[in-house]
């Protein structure tokens, strides 16, 4: 075999091998061309529920930038809210009521494909537990990505509790974006909170709801 023969040998060699991996490549890009906003609840003064020494502010960004990271690398395009310990307040008086003004400001103004706020629930009983989606009637998309996510995660965990409308949240009445309002479950009761703090079902969590959110975007 003279070398010509051999070197298209190894061309075609390395060229077969590298292919199933760039098949695969460009199908991990799943959510290509998406918008994202995630918004972690809370920040800063305001710490949310709390349970002993955990604050509900920072479980928010914690899983936040996990599920940034995870769409990211489905080809997502995303904005946060927040990255760090703050609130989006540009007022004392009213600080809350500024706060949640200027979060559905950002995401009005970024347009997002979708939104996903994150918060915790806690309820002065311990016995409430699991996962909850809120959505308002405000986009006509949200109550299909509320359910699709819903139905998914019902499939995979075993406590989600039924998608819920509600349309008293004052923050979510002012955002034009079609998105949803996930209350990762109750810091409140012991099991929610120790899964909540437990980095392998955070991963877990963040890998269904990328998959739940891939699930709405193919509908
Ligand atoms: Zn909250």
């Amino acid at each position: 075999m003279n070398k010509y023969k051999l070197l298209i040998i190894i061309c075609f060699l390395f060229l077969t091998n590298l292919l199933p991996t760039a098949k695969a490549w460009v199908n991990n890009y799943t959510l290509a061309g998406k918008i994202i906003c995630l918004d972690s609840g809370h920040g800063g003064t305001d710490s949310g529920a709390e349970a002993d020494t955990i604050l509900e502010k920072d479980l928010n960004l914690k899983l936040a930038k996990k599920l940034e990271k995870e769409l990211i690398s489905r080809g997502a395009t995303v904005y946060m809210t927040r990255n760090g310990d703050y609130d989006l307040s540009t007022t004392t008086v009213n600080r809350k009521r500024s706060d949640l003004y200027n979060r559905a400001s950002y995401i009005n103004k970024i347009n997002p494909d979708m939104y996903i706020s994150i918060h915790l629930n806690a309820t002065p009983s311990k016995k409430w537990r699991g996962l909850q989606i809120f959505y308002t009637n405000k986009n006509n998309q949200n109550r299909l990505i509320a359910e699709t996510l819903t139905d998914y995660l019902k499939g995979e965990l075993s406590y989600v509790r039924d998608v819920k409308k509600d349309n008293s949240y004052y923050m979510y009445k002012h955002i034009n974006s079609p998105g949803i309002l996930i209350e990762a479950g109750f810091i409140s009761n012991p099991n929610d909170n120790y899964l909540l703090r437990n980095n392998n079902y955070q991963d877990k969590l963040i890998l269904l709801i990328s998959e739940g959110i891939e699930k709405y975007f193919k509908k």
